[in-house]
């Protein structure tokens, strides 16, 4: 993409009216547009991120878990959440249909999935089911300080599983923390994802969670350090040691966290009240259990910010970030502009930086918006024949010959 077609700009000063982190970098270097408070609008970049996070998440929950993928409403019929008892729940945002009847926008969606699954599953022989989307919730969160940690409007992925038995339930949900440690290296936030225990609710012992270590987060964790697990801050009350190795809370490190994801038992909290049952072989009409599964996918986008970016601005993962190399020409046109075809025809994703503007203004701009590799193409650089390539995360660059710098980006991205 050029930069001088792009309808988006950067900003230089700090936005003092936004205090979170993620928010400002992102809205300084033109991702996101802040339409309200916890309300966003992606711009062409932050879309290419939410779109990169979204295909690492998608590709794990067809492969490692065999789920499929659909799309479901944003309009809710209040009369579903009559059904489970959730019409009450304070996050919902009630609206009207005009002729009169009464609508919420979703903040989960249980109440449709199930009723989904009840038309198509009879016997036993349509289980195990899993399904998922990648969809946008409503939740008139109370507070919305942490830019888009925590949105009224967010994107999430959710999936729900359905089982015939609790043995099947309890292998799928092990799957799932497999799909979902997959899930979190390939997004460069492995390391810092645990797997956190936290209340099961009134279905089962725990639920997990996927907290990330943050200092923006609004969560503490325990972490046992042996186990490479964190107990949630509200379950370390009911049982303050390590689930695990029995390690007592004082041997337990606290920290600041975020919750990525979080996958639920659900027993047959949502399947009795809508009556999906199945026919088992002799065809007695058994109960369902479920689960379900979920990644704050727009969190994820602001957890990585916070966690990775520097005094210069953000810094993306590869496999996160919108473009793979930033192209700057700084007043060498002709050839920046023969590197920019040769690296676009090789099916590298270049942000080619062709306006007038100067060395310092597109040198500061580009450490903001933050590509993991800059590639500047200079009259000092020309004179040794090459250009000049830096990690973003590196302070030396070197200089890498115009007829090597197609096969040396291949290499490094
Ligand atoms: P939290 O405890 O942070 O309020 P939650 O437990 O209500 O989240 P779930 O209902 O399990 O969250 O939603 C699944 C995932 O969606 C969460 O793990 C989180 O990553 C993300 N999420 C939840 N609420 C928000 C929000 N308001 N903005 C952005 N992402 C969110
Ligand atoms: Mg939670």
């Amino acid at each position: 993409m050029r930069q001088s077609l792009s309808f988006t700009k950067t900003k230089k000063e700090n936005i003092k009216e936004e205090p979170s982190l993620n928010a400002n970098l992102l809205l300084r270097a033109g991702f996101i547009n802040k339409e309200m408070a916890g309300v966003y609008s992606f711009l062409p970049m932050g879309l290419k991120v939410l779109r990169n996070i979204e295909n690492i998440i998608r590709e794990e929950m067809n492969k490692t878990l065999g789920a499929q993928e659909v799309l479901m409403p944003a309009l809710h019929p209040l009369a579903n959440y009559e059904i489970t008892g959730r019409h009450e729940i304070d996050v919902l945002f009630h609206t009207k249909l005009s002729g009169g009847g009464d609508l919420v926008l979703g903040q989960s969606h249980e109440e449709i999935v199930v009723p989904l699954l009840k038309r198509f599953v009879y016997s036993y022989k349509d289980l195990p089911v899993g399904v998922f989307q990648i969809q946008t919730k409503f939740r008139n969160e109370l507070r919305a300080k942490s830019g888009i940690l925590r949105g009224r409007e967010f994107l999430m992925k959710d999936l729900y599983s359905f089982h015939a038995d609790e043995d099947c339930f309890n292998d799928y949900y092990q799957k799932s923390i497999e799909a979902y440690h997959n899930i979190f290296h390939k997004l460069e936030i492995g390391e810092l994802t645990y797997l956190t225990f936290a209340s099961g609710g009134t279905f089962s012992k725990y639920s997990h969670e996927f907290q990330t270590i943050t200092e923006a987060g609004e969560d503490n964790i325990y972490l046992c350090e042996d186990c490479n697990v964190g107990i949630n801050e509200e379950i370390i009350e009911e049982s303050p040691s390590c689930p695990k190795c029995g390690k007592e809370r004082k041997e337990l490190t606290e920290k600041r966290s975020i919750e990525v994801g979080n996958i639920f038992p659900l027993n047959t909290r949502f399947s009795d009240p809508f009556q999906l049952t199945y026919k088992d072989v002799e065809g007695k009409d058994k109960p369902i259990f479920m689960g379900c599964y979920g990644i704050g996918v727009s969190r994820v986008m602001g957890a990585i910010v916070e966690m990775l970016a520097d005094e210069k601005g953000i810094v993306w993962p590869k496999n996160v970030a919108p473009f793979s190399v930033h192209l700057i020409s700084l007043g060498a046109e002709k050839e920046a502009e023969k590197i920019y075809e040769k690296l676009a025809e090789s099916g590298v994703e270049v942000l080619f930086d062709d306006r007038e503007k100067s060395p310092g203004e597109k040198l500061v701009e580009s450490d903001l918006i933050g590509i993991p590799l800059r590639m500047v193409i200079s009259e000092k650089t020309l004179q040794k024949d090459s250009a000049e390539v830096k990690e973003r995360t590196k302070k030396e660059a070197e200089f890498v010959k115009l007829s090597e710098v197609v096969n040396y980006v291949q290499e490094n991205i």
